[in-house]
């Protein structure tokens, strides 16, 4: 065998390794098969299929019909709210949603934060379309505005939330 023809051999026999050829493939590319799919492939399907089904269904707001979202900003400023926190456990009135402590026992919530009043009208109709026409999106965009409303007025309670587990000791 010639010197050139025991280098392409060696080549050959290199190339016929699969880890060898996934390493020099993931070396070219920069990534492996799996973070391609990942980074580009996923996004671009999950784009395109909201594409299509945006172009076919467009999502539009549950109170006036405006495209763009299920519940637009104007009507989501417009809610009906309710002016006060109740405790979880009695019912009457709670400075900032927490649980009276007399209400306590060891199993109770430490307190509940309802942003929306479901008594308004547009409320419950809005929860009740997306319960019934099976959208998971119109608890999504509730879920962040209702982030930004207790992150903004809610702040203390938020804070004794976390603080909270950071006092309980589990040591011995
Ligand atoms: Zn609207
Ligand atoms: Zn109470």
């Amino acid at each position: 065998m010639s010197g050139e023809e025991s280098l392409k051999l060696d080549n050959f026999l290199t190339l016929r390794d699969p880890s060898t050829r996934r390493r020099m493939h993931s070396v070219s590319v920069g990534m492996t098969q799996n973070q391609m799919y990942q980074t580009l492939i996923k996004p671009f399907l999950t784009d395109a299929k909201t594409f299509v089904l945006d172009t076919l269904f467009p999502v539009q707001c549950l109170r006036c019909g405006i495209e763009g979202r299920f519940v637009c900003p104007r009507c989501l400023s417009e809610l009906g709210r309710l002016e006060f926190q109740h405790c979880i456990v009695c019912q009457k009135q709670s400075i900032g949603g927490f649980t009276h402590p007399g209400c306590l026992t060891p199993h109770c919530a430490d307190g509940l934060i309802s942003i929306l009043n479901y008594h308004d009208e547009s409320v419950a109709d809005i929860l009740i379309k997306g319960k019934y026409n099976f959208l998971p999106g119109v608890y999504e965009e509730l879920g962040r505005f209702l982030a930004r409303e207790i992150t903004a007025g809610y702040s203390h309670f938020a804070k004794a939330s976390w603080d909270k587990p950071s006092s309980v000791s589990c040591r011995p």
